[in-house]
């Protein structure tokens, strides 16, 4: 594949072999045509932090390079997700693997169907953990803002409940 965007993703997921779906996930991404999977962050394991009581997440960050258009990208994603066995109408709930995009490229939309950069990460420790151990010196098109410093940011209020899981390991390398 010759060209393409650079865009990063989140993986997340709190059901079954949490793991194993990140883990296939970025199989199914190596295996895309169209898509590179260029680094990848290590795991962390993540509080649930929203309403009610869920199991904890892993987490973690993958960068890839496509060639495919941002809608048709997040298609490929949202196949993926049902392939681990997603539900759907499960927003918000338990799943087995969440796949967001967070940056495509410099891409600023507002469109509901397809948010970027995605909506809440800047909100999240879980997401910008990760996301800067292999995209710290990123700009965020919108904000002009590096992931280090909104990461900064955001351990100094919410960070605490992200855990390294070094032990886990999703990914072997280009
Ligand atoms: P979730 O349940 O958190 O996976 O949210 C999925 C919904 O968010 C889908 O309807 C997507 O169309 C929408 N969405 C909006 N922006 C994004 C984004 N940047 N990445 C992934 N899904 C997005």
């Amino acid at each position: 594949m010759i060209g393409g965007v650079v865009s990063f993703i989140g993986l997340g997921g709190n059901q079954g072999d949490r793991a194993g779906h990140l883990q296939a996930a970025l199989l199914a991404l190596t295996e895309h045509p169209a898509v590179r999977v260029i680094n990848v962050s290590r795991v962390y394991e993540t509080e649930f932090l929203g309403e009610g009581q869920q199991d904890a997440y892993l987490n973690a960050c993958a960068e890839v390079c496509t060639t495919l258009p941002p809608l048709a990208f997040l298609g490929f994603l949202q196949g993926i997700e049902i392939a681990e066995g997603r539900r759907p109408n499960t927003h918000l709930q338990p799943r087995p693997l969440d796949l967001d995009i967070l940056l495509f490229g410099g891409f600023v939309q507002r469109d509901p169907g397809l948010f970027l950069p995605h909506p809440r990460m800047r909100e999240r420790a879980f997401v910008l953990v990760p996301l800067a151990e292999i995209a710290g010196s990123e700009i965020f098109p919108d904000s002009r803002e590096t992931v280090t410093e909104a990461c900064a940011k955001i351990r100094r209020k919410d960070g605490s409940g992200v855990a390294l899981r070094p032990e886990i390991e999703i990914w072997a390398g280009p």
